[in-house]
């Protein structure tokens, strides 16, 4: 047996279903339920009636979502280092300092927080919808965390002012993309297209045909007529985008735009994971609630 096959053994004895996020490996991508952004996945895992266990192939923030929306199911995390330095990005300490200069400012945060600083804000949003979310408010300025680069990307779109919280928070994979190689790219595709991630900084946003996350980006290749594309996000959405599109050419902006946490899910460790039930994700029921109401806020925009 193949540890696919057990893996799927495992999966249909404990009723379990495998999530995978767009940058993990390849193999873990074919092996998983479902594969997506970070907030598709947790409403995904919400439809999942009859699961009992949620394995998040993904980084800590992300299968915290899916543990406070799925509070009666079992969330698992395959690798208990996969940390998004971003998330880490954002204290509740550093919100109540903002909140002390800007009291009747409302706070939104991007998914990429850890479910303490969630449970501190207004309202959350994901790559997708940060400019609709910000739109949505009664509010002429906003604090907006932990990206600075989404920020600024959202204050450009919406007019708003959207103050960064932290000032300098990032990305460090989306941080490597430079126009110079977008340009060097362009010169030996000439006909390609531009698409980037708005985690990435502003020079390379104004480079871009399309700026979206990665479930935009992979709609965007397949209605967009164009032969290559040029991503700039992290190099596990080239495997997707090949896949469901065997017609086009992909290049990758940066051929080392690899994030460390999600690699260091492995699919030894996804079974693993399923086989001992670990590493279960859980959120103290005071921060989830407070957390779920961000989250649930969100998804009433219908987005
Ligand atoms: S790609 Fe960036 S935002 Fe996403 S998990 Fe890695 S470090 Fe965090």
């Amino acid at each position: 047996m193949t540890l696919i096959d057990e893996i799927n053994r495992l999966k249909k004895e404990k009723s379990a279903v495998i999530l995978a996020h767009n940058y993990q490996r390849p193999e873990i991508q074919d092996s998983a339920d479902y594969v997506g952004d970070s907030i598709g996945l947790s409403r995904r895992a919400m439809e999942e009636k009859e699961a009992k266990i949620i394995v998040f192939s993904a980084v800590d923030f992300m299968a915290e979502s899916a543990a406070i929306l799925n509070p009666d199911k079992k969330v698992l995390l395959p690798t208990l280092g996969a940390r998004c330095p971003m998330a880490q990005m954002l204290t509740v300490d550093e919100i109540k300092r903002w909140k002390v200069h800007y009291p009747l400012v409302p706070v939104v945060l991007y998914v990429n927080t850890l479910a303490s600083a969630k449970a501190y804000c207004d309202i959350c949003c994901t790559s997708a919808n940060a400019v609709e979310v910000v739109n949505s408010l009664d509010a002429e300025t906003v604090l907006f965390g932990p990206d600075h680069n989404l920020a600024e990307y959202v204050h450009r779109k919406t007019g708003k002012t959207v103050i960064p919280i932290p000032e300098r928070g990032f990305c460090p994979t989306h941080l490597l993309f430079q126009p110079e190689d977008v340009q060097v790219l362009e010169t030996k595709h000439p006909d390609a297209i531009v698409m980037v991630h708005p985690e990435c900084t502003v020079e390379m946003q104004n480079v871009a045909d399309y700026v979206g996350s990665t479930s935009q980006m992979c709609r965007y290749a397949r209605e967009r007529n164009a032969e290559t594309i040029i991503v700039a996000t992290e190099e596990g959405i080239m495997h997707r985008l090949r896949k469901e599109n065997p017609g086009k050419q992909f290049v990758l902006a940066y051929e080392d735009a690899v994030c460390p946490n999600m690699k260091l899910n492995t699919l030894e460790r996804l079974y693993t994971a399923l086989k001992e039930e670990k590493h279960v994700v859980t959120v103290p029921e005071p921060v989830a609630k407070r957390a779920r109401k961000a989250l649930e806020k969100m998804f009433e925009l219908k987005n």
